[in-house]
C-alpha cells in the first residue's frame, strides 16, 4: 500500500488490508477498511479503471440500445421486483415524513445526479407528476436517451463540476454513484451549494456487509467500486461536508443487493417548535 494512501472520507490513514477481490483478477487490488469511519477502499489507481472502462465493455454497455433496452426491463418490473420503484416510493414516503415533522422539501425540483438510464427520473414523475426534474449525467449517448423517455426533464451532460446552469433544488439523489468516485466528499460538498432552504439530499451506496453475506467474488467487488459503504461512513461524510444526518438505513433490496442509504440536509434548516413541560 502507498504510504500516502488514506481514506477518501475522514483522512484516516489507519486502514486495514481486508481482502483481495476474485472477480476481474486481471485488475490486482486489495480492498483496504478505515478503522476511522468503516469505509472499505479499494487501492487500485483511478487511471487503471479508466483503461478498464475501455477495455472491459463499460462503454459498450452504454451503447444507445443497450441503454433503451435496459430501460424498458426496469421500467417493465412490478413495484415489488423493481429495487428502482422500491427506492422512488420510499424516498417519497419519507420526505413526506421530514416535511411534516422538520418543514422540510418545500418545494419539487429535484436533480439526479448520474443518471445512467433515467429509470429513477421516470419512475419519480411517474409516482408524482407534481415534481419536475433535471438530470446530470456524463455519457452523451445516455443523455440522448434519457431526454427521450423523460421528456420534461433537463439533461446537463457532465460531470457536477462540469455542468453550469444548473439550478437549486428541493432533492439532490445519488443513487449507487459515489462508489465510482475517487474523491465522494468533493461531489457532496458541490451539492450542498446546490440545495435550496429545507432541500434534502439522498445517498445510496453498495454495503460493505456483502463481504460478509456473499464473499470475495460478489460483484459489488468488481474494478468499478472504489468504495464499499457503510450508514456510519456516509454519516462521517455528511458531517464532513457540513451537513447533518437525517436518517440511514440499510435495505436488502428486491434484486438481493445490500444498499446503505443516507437522507441529509442543513441543520439551519429545520423548523423545530419545543411544547412546554
Ligand atoms: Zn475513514
Amino acid at each position: 500500500m502507498d504510504k500516502n494512501f488514506k481514506c477518501p472520507v475522514c483522512s484516516a490513514q489507519n486502514l486495514s488490508l481486508l481482502f483481495n477481490p476474485t472477480i476481474q483478477p486481471q485488475y490486482p487490488r486489495a480492498y483496504y477498511l478505515c478503522d476511522g469511519c468503516q469505509l472499505l477502499v479499494s487501492d487500485l489507481d483511478f487511471e487503471k479503471i479508466l483503461g478498464a472502462r475501455a477495455s472491459s465493455g463499460y462503454y459498450e454497455s452504454l451503447d444507445t440500445e443497450n441503454i433503451k433496452s435496459k430501460f424498458q426491463r426496469v421500467m417493465s418490473m412490478g413495484p415489488k421486483e423493481s429495487d428502482n420503484w422500491t427506492r422512488v416510493r420510499r424516498i417519497l414516503k419519507n420526505i413526506s415524513e421530514f416535511q411534516s415533522s422538520f418543514g422540510l422539501v418545500q418545494g419539487r425540483r429535484a436533480l439526479d445526479i448520474g443518471s445512467g438510464t433515467g429509470v429513477f427520473a421516470a419512475r419519480l414523475l411517474m409516482e408524482d407528476s407534481s415534481w419536475s426534474v433535471d438530470c446530470v449525467e456524463p455519457d452523451p449517448r445516455a443523455c440522448l436517451h434519457i431526454q427521450e423517455v423523460v421528456s420534461n426533464a433537463s439533461v446537463f451532460c457532465g460531470t457536477l463540476g462540469q455542468c453550469e446552469n444548473l439550478q437549486t433544488y428541493d432533492l439532490i439523489t445519488l443513487n449507487r454513484v459515489l462508489e465510482h468516485l475517487p474523491d465522494p466528499l468533493i461531489i457532496v460538498r458541490q451539492i450542498k451549494t446546490l440545495l435550496n432552504p429545507g432541500g434534502v439530499v439522498y445517498i445510496e451506496v453498495p454495503d460493505l456487509v456483502c463481504y460478509s453475506l456473499f464473499g470475495a467474488d460478489a460483484p459489488e467487488f468488481g474494478v468499478e467500486h472504489l468504495s464499499i459503504w457503510s450508514p456510519q461512513a456516509l454519516i462521517c461524510l455528511i458531517h464532513q461536508s457540513g451537513l447533518i444526518d437525517l436518517q440511514t438505513a440499510r435495505y436488502h433490496e428486491p434484486s438481493g443487493k445490500i444498499s446503505s442509504v443516507i437522507y441529509a440536509t442543513n441543520l439551519a434548516d429545520l423548523k423545530v417548535k419545543r411544547a412546554c413541560g
